[in-house]
């Protein structure tokens, strides 16, 4: 997937009727470069260098902003903190047990409009979550 270019990124808060800030600009476009599902945290600590008045509260408010006007998903990711996605179409994902990374996984169409149907289930969203344990853990424990 090719990158988001600022001009892409402005107007994209601006399709969402969001408020174009700096921060708001440097959220998604670190969301957008390393798509590796970061957390909030993560998110936070790599961006207060470039802007030193932010702070983990704003970047979470952010996100909740963000989510709310549907242009990120957030991942709940059992003990370990929340993820966050800025592909919001319907994918699925690989999740490992021990450093809670998750990443992007292919998978063949699953039904699910058509079985919800028939069960008169009105579906809101879903994904295929994955569990296990990630070729880097794996190789760690190898080494041990
Ligand atoms: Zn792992
Ligand atoms: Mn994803």
């Amino acid at each position: 997937m090719e990158a988001l270019t600022e001009l892409d990124i402005i107007s994209m808060l601006k399709d969402s009727g969001l408020r174009v800030t700096p921060q708001r600009i440097a959220v998604l476009s670190f969301m957008d470069t390393h798509r590796v599902h970061s957390t909030a945290d993560e998110i936070y600590l790599s961006l207060k260098q470039e802007f030193p008045s932010l702070s983990a509260a704003t970047v979470y408010n952010t996100l909740r902003a963000f989510m709310d006007a549907g242009i990120v998903k957030e991942l709940r990711n059992g003990d370990h903190a929340s993820r966050f996605d800025i592909n919001t179409a319907i994918h699925h994902h690989f999740v490992c047990d021990r450093c809670g990374n998750m990443t992007d996984v292919e998978l063949p169409e699953i039904p699910v409009e058509r079985v919800a149907r028939e069960h008169h289930f009105e579906v809101l969203d879903y994904h295929v979550e994955i569990r296990g344990i990630c070729s880097a853990c794996n190789s760690e424990t190898m080494m041990h």
